[in-house]
């Protein structure tokens, strides 16, 4: 519950009200919430978006336009982040490289991203799990083509009905979709304070991105880190869990 309160007084403090922000009703903005909802309480050094999930094109290029943004080359790719998410970011690259280390992206889609990004991203997954769980007489044909011929936005609460049942839609179809990639206009990468790491599996890496304020906060994504603009010894104060998967460590919503 801790979560909710720190919520609401950061949001009060951007003169916003959690009812604007987030439909309490709506599942699929509670499971976004519950499940990336630690970009929410980030610091006052950085903007967060208005609310839990950005609708359409529009919405997130206003946002963005609002946004102090840095842009630098990492490991060959051109990536904007918020300006103190970048300055975090290279300042961690500079003490990697002080000790034989590097900080890499991904790829080039590994910091800012669109709406129309997350749209493709959701449609990558979607697909070949439709197809995978229709050989696999998990699915009919005619539910199958049902679930096609919604919007991507519409295709959301129908895939979390059917992950209920184990009908997973990650790339290794083995957990939810939201591990894999994120539901449109919910990505942290919409926000520019996430950035996805190559170099993940390597724990002093891990330990130099948490030291410059950039966390691990959707569990079992784990090459995807979220600068949160305070010290790990705030974060419990931030309303935020921690929580280890694969003897990795990451913060979430205490909820
Ligand atoms: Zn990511």
């Amino acid at each position: 519950m801790k979560f909710y309160k720190v919520l609401e007084q950061k949001l009060k403090a951007r003169n916003t009200s959690l009812k604007n922000f987030y439909d309490s009703a709506n599942p699929v903005e509670k499971r976004i919430l519950e499940e990336y909802g630690a970009i929410f309480v980030a610091s006052e050094k950085v903007k967060i978006p208005p609310a839990v999930i950005f609708s359409n094109e529009d919405e997130v290029a206003e946002f963005q336009a609002g946004l102090q943004i840095a842009k630098e080359n990492i490991g060959g790719f051109e990536l904007e982040l918020q300006k103190a998410a970048m300055k975090a970011l290279t300042e961690s690259i500079r003490e990697a490289e002080a000790e034989n280390l590097t900080i890499t992206p991904r790829g080039a889609d590994s910091a800012r991203r669109n709406f129309a990004h997350t749209i493709n991203l959701w449609a990558s997954r979607v697909e070949p799990a439709l197809e995978h769980w229709t050989k696999e007489g998990k699915l009919t044909f005619v539910e199958a083509e049902k679930l096609r011929a919604l919007s991507p936005l519409e295709q959301v609460p129908e895939v979390f009905k059917l992950e209920e049942k184990g009908v997973f839609f990650s790339k290794d179809l083995s957990k939810s979709i939201v591990y894999s990639v994120a539901p449109p206009g919910a990505s942290q990468h919409l926000s520019l304070l996430a950035f996805d790491v190559a170099e993940f599996r390597n724990a002093r890496v891990r330990e130099i991105l948490a030291a410059n304020s950039w966390f691990q906060t959707v569990v079992s994504d784990h090459p995807h880190f979220t600068y949160l603009g305070v010290n790990e010894s705030e974060l419990e104060d931030s309303g935020l869990k921690k929580v280890e998967n694969r003897s990795q460590t990451f913060w979430i919503p205490d909820i």
